[in-house]
């Protein structure tokens, strides 16, 4: 298939919410031509949760060996207090799958994105580019024209419909809304990442769990990846509202505790931490919540449609939960400005609500005296398949 054909779909980047859309649309019969800017598709960044919500979606496009293939499923989600490491709940997993249909899985994102693109390969409806950069577009005549950008020059192409899957810096929503008030802005939180060799973290965390410690303006997360031979860790740190001017890429684990105030905390999070002298530095960048994505032929997906904070581990998730969407919106013979007003109409208010529910759990994770001792008493008294089912509106 030629990507510049005119019935096609373009799809604007191919992380996980591109490619994901990707499958989505094939499998509802459309063309897609998937444009990457980077010479290469490869994810860069370390563990993924991927919670039923998403798994279900992924289940149903096939691809249930690969993701169990690749994946580490949890017992249970453990919440411990920092500074002592008293456990405050501990949410069992284990009957995710009957319950919401898919289970729980732990993947490190390179991992889920090569399956993702192995099945987009091996679909006969999707063309993949990259050094492929999709620039500014126009609607004339209903017809959609698109600039494309790659190191042999830029190329014009006619296109049934741009969907913009790409990231919180997206390109395709500035040039479709053309509003500095809509860019991107600091979370004021930044994510220090790592991947641990098993053998450096100490025993008892290494269960097959997911782990959040909870401390004042700060937390960490951190689970097996890969059969249990590495630990993602990450750990969140409130830094204020302007990213701190800093060109320092990584730190330490000793500087990493001071900067996350856990130097007096649990002697296990403390090894964690301190064992580690390579933490990467990820500032979490956002966008205000958006009343439309669409404009005629012309949609956003993922982390362009609704970027948010990772504290419910559901920003690819959601990006997914929009690529099944799409899909199921374009039944019928749709256009695909009728697909996409369609797709907006089932998803914006979920997106928008669960974009709202990760900045209030962020306020919730670092709290500090006295509402810290409130949460962790009222977590104590719901326990652990309570808190699970606060969550549940998240997995269904
Ligand atoms: C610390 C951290 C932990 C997280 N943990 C979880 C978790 O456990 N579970 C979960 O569900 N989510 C999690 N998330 C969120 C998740 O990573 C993102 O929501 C998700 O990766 C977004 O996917 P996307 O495809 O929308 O965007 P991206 O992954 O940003 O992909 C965008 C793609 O578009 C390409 N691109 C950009 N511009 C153009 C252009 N003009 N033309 C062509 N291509 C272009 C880029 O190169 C890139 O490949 C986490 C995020 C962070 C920061």
């Amino acid at each position: 298939m030629s990507p510049s054909a005119s019935d096609a779909v373009v799809v604007a980047g191919a992380g996980i919410g591109g490619l994901a859309a990707a499958l989505c649309l094939a499998r509802a019969g459309k063309r897609v031509a998937l444009f990457e800017k980077a010479p290469k598709i490869e994810e860069v960044g370390a563990g993924l949760q991927i919670a039923p919500n998403a798994g279900r979606i992924l289940q149903g496009l096939g691809l249930s060996a690969a993701l169990d293939a690749n994946s580490l499923l949890p017992e249970s989600i453990i919440i411990r207090r920092a500074t002592d490491g008293a456990e405050l709940s501990r949410m069992p997993l284990a009957g995710a799958r009957e319950r919401f249909g898919a289970p729980f899985r732990l993947f490190h994102r390179a991992d889920l994105q090569n399956l993702l693109l192995d099945a987009a390969r091996a679909s006969e409806k999707i063309a993949i580019r990259t050094d492929a950069r999709v620039g500014d577009f126009e609607e004339e005549d209903g017809k959609l024209f698109l600039r494309v950008h790659g190191s042999a020059g830029p190329e014009d192409i006619e296109a049934a419909g741009l969907i913009g899957a790409d990231g919180v810096r997206s390109s395709v929503r500035a040039f479709l809304f053309r509003d500095e008030r809509d860019a991107p802005f600091y979370s004021g939180c930044t994510a220090w990442r790592a991947l641990l060799p098993a053998e450096t973290v100490p025993t008892a965390l290494r269960a097959k769990e997911v782990n959040l410690w909870l401390g004042r303006g700060a937390h960490v997360v951190h689970y097996p990846l890969r059969g249990g031979e590495i630990v993602n860790a990450v750990v969140i740190v409130e830094d204020g509202e302007v990213e701190p001017a800093s060109n320092e890429p990584m730190r330490d684990g000793p500087s990493l505790l001071e900067a996350a105030d856990f130097e007096r905390c649990a002697p296990q999070l403390r090894d964690l931490i301190a064992s580690h002298d390579s933490w990467r530095r990820w500032p979490l960048w956002i966008r205000p919540a958006l009343r439309s994505w669409t404009r005629g032929a012309v949609t956003l997906l993922g982390d362009a449609a609704h970027p948010m904070v990772p504290f419910l581990a559901q920003g690819a998730a959601q990006a997914i939960e929009d690529a099944e969407a799409l899909g199921q919106a374009f039944a019928g013979g749709a256009s695909a400005a009728a697909a996409f007003a369609r797709y907006e109409g089932a998803r914006l208010s979920r997106a928008t609500a669960v974009q709202t529910a990760s900045r209030r759990q962020g306020r919730f994770a670092h709290a500090g005296f006295p509402l810290a001792q409130a949460r962790d008493a009222v977590m104590s008294l719901i326990g652990g398949r309570g808190m699970l089912e606060r969550n549940a509106w998240l997995y269904r």
